[in-house]
């Protein structure tokens, strides 16, 4: 071990823990403004792909697939299925949720790509692909231009969706 005037030195400094923050503004461009703007009254606006026909939720203002421009709106209900989820078991700084929680990918229906979100009223061992879910919105005097109106999905009670049915959405 080394030694400084013949004391030795403390263990080294592995870690230091420095809590830090990023506060940051986003443009959101032509299709997320359309989308947004419709989450601020509680309605979904996605968008079709005028090729192949993909709905985009949230729309990016083009199809990755064809390369081109998404315009058509498509508006959808909020209810839709589980596609994927995790259950979060781990606790971490500055966490929301008391944890066990699930995240799910849901797709909506008549949507063909997944959104990541929170499912809760549901013991998390009950979580399973196919599960019928529908969005709890935030009040509306608590809404903002976020996807976060949506508090969270929880059961319907419906009979789940095939494997067949979402497969192609995963
Ligand atoms: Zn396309």
């Amino acid at each position: 071990m080394s030694t400084q005037q013949g004391r030795p030195l403390p263990d080294p400094i592995k870690m230091v823990t420095i809590p830090s923050r990023l506060d940051y503004t986003i443009t959101p461009g032509e299709a997320p403004t359309r989308f947004l703007r419709g989450i601020l009254e509680g309605r979904i606006l996605a968008e079709r792909c005028p090729k192949c026909g993909k709905v985009y939720m949230p729309p990016r203002g083009s199809c990755a697939t064809c390369a081109i421009p998404t315009k058509e709106q498509v508006e959808l209900s909020a209810k839709g299925t589980v596609t994927t989820f995790c259950v979060v078991n781990l606790p971490f700084y500055g966490q929301a949720v008391e944890i066990p929680y699930v995240c799910a990918s849901v797709v909506l229906d008549g949507a063909d790509l997944p959104f990541f979100c929170l499912l809760a009223e549901c013991p998390v061992e009950e979580v399973r692909p196919g599960m019928r879910v529908e969005a709890v919105w935030c009040e509306p005097s608590e809404r903002k231009p976020s996807l976060e109106n949506i508090r969270y999905m929880k059961p319907t009670g419906e009979p789940d969706a095939t494997y067949e049915s979402f497969k192609e959405h995963l």
